[in-house]
């Protein structure tokens, strides 16, 4: 008999946004205003938005694009935001929520919803040790399609483009 596995490691471990200094000063990175706000920036856009959104969004704030680039390659190293696939192959990127979630990716207009994953792969995973003699301690998970509103959109423009 294999010993069951009974831990699984949370693909995110990023703290909730109000320890973002927390996260950051562990790793004598000082959390400057502009720092919180490109963090906040990814925790509200409720989309896997560009790098190039973030800059244009928080140009009016006063964030330079330089220091948009650098910090978002700064979330991305310590896991706060995640870079997820899109249709067009932009580097997009969504903020890392905390426990075992993933993220469900629209191709289209890019919303994306955080599900949670708790024991989503275990079947899997037990069978692969079986087979494999490994021991699986994680796994990294993105799902993609259209979201509702977008495949309700395209099947709108079909019907129009049938009646023209
Ligand atoms: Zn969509
Ligand atoms: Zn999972």
């Amino acid at each position: 008999m294999f010993a069951k596995i009974s831990h699984i490691t949370p693909v995110s471990t990023a703290p909730p946004a109000d320890d973002l200094t927390s996260v950051l000063v562990t790793k004598g990175i000082p959390c400057t205003r502009q720092r919180r706000l490109v963090w906040e920036y990814y925790l509200n856009v409720g989309k896997a938005a560009t790098v190039a959104e973030a800059a244009a969004d928080l140009q009016p704030a006063g964030v330079s694009q330089a220091t948009v680039y650098r910090t978002i390659a700064i979330f991305a190293e310590l896991g706060l935001l995640h870079r997820v696939q899109v249709r067009t192959g932009e580097a997009c990127y969504t903020a890392a929520l905390p426990g075992h979630r993933h993220p469900l990716v629209c191709c289209e207009c890019r919303r994306v919803i955080e599900f949670a994953g708790d024991d989503d792969l275990s079947e899997l995973q037990r069978r692969l040790e079986l087979e494999t003699g490994f021991m699986i301690y994680g796994h990294h998970l993105e799902v993609y399609g259209l979201c509702a509103q977008c495949v309700e959109k395209r099947s709108t423009s079909r019907w129009s483009g049938l009646l023209r």
